[in-house]
């Protein structure tokens, strides 16, 4: 079994096609919404959380990819500048998912976990010496 999250870019030519539930019935996968920008006629933009078994997972995600949608996982586009970052802690008062969280009380230390991130920004907007970032493709 494998979950992912990945953000999905629908060029305007394929926005209309019926690809997420077509890899739902190919490949048995499920799929939980995490943001949607999605307009009649233009490109349209998804931040899902896929899962399946592994095989399928990935006959799935190269489905999406032969179709045209440009995918991008999550957990590799989150990062941090480890020596910019001071542990100030307020990227994790704004982070939704506690991909940033203090578990240390001793220490303070912000820990990162790519792996909870859906990539929703709030933390690059406030850190104030920018040691997140997210790929600019997302
Ligand atoms: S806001 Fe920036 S400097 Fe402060 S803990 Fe978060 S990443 Fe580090
Ligand atoms: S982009 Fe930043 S604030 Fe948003 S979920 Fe990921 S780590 Fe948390």
């Amino acid at each position: 079994m494998i979950s992912k999250k990945v953000v999905l870019r629908f060029p305007k030519d394929i926005a209309d096609k019926p690809l997420i539930s077509d890899i739902c019935k190919k490949y048995d996968l499920t799929f939980n919404i995490m943001k949607a920008n999605i307009f009649p006629r233009k490109e349209g933009v998804l931040t899902l959380e896929i899962s399946g078994n592994d095989e399928s997972f990935y006959k799935g995600i190269d489905y999406l990819k032969e179709n045209g949608v440009e995918l991008t996982f999550v957990e590799e586009s989150i990062k941090r500048d480890e020596d910019s970052c001071y542990h100030c802690g307020f990227c994790v008062a704004v982070c939704p998912t506690q991909a940033l969280t203090i578990e240390d009380r001793k220490t303070m230390r912000v820990e990162l976990y790519k792996d909870r991130c859906i990539a929703c920004g709030y933390c690059v907007k406030v850190c104030p010496v920018k040691a997140m970032s997210l790929d600019s493709d997302i």
